[in-house]
């Protein structure tokens, strides 16, 4: 699902997307400058291998993610530390977004409950 940064205003644009058992809901809203703020929240269940007996299991997911997007090159100003992620083409690429930080779950150490209990 992409949304073009054009059409999001100071209102703030909902969006939901359901993939396999992960819901990304949230909304996007325009902020200052090229920047648009993406505020929304993973849950659900993903398969991930355990790191210690290396078993498939399901992880519950329960996320808040609170970034800003800029429509094109973004240029930090000295000491700003906010996450900032660079839209192509007008677009904010949500399912890009999405897989992104279900990969960073993904390579985080991550342990099954026989292994955590044990
Ligand atoms: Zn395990």
């Amino acid at each position: 699902m992409n949304i073009k940064l054009i059409k999001v205003s100071k209102t703030p644009s909902d969006f939901e997307i359901i993939s396999d058992k992960i819901t990304f809901k949230g909304f996007l809203q325009y902020d200052s400058d090229k920047l648009f703020r993406l505020d929304a929240e993973i849950k659900g269940s993903l398969p991930v291998i355990c790191d210690v007996c290396a078993e498939n299991y399901e992880m519950n997911i329960d996320e808040k993610i609170d970034f800003f997007i800029s429509d094109g090159l973004y240029k930090a100003s000295n000491e700003s530390l906010i996450d900032v992620v660079e839209a192509i083409d007008g677009e904010a690429d949500l399912d890009e977004i999405l897989a992104s930080e279900l990969e960073l779950v993904k390579s985080d150490y991550n342990t099954c409950s026989k292994c955590k209990n044990s």
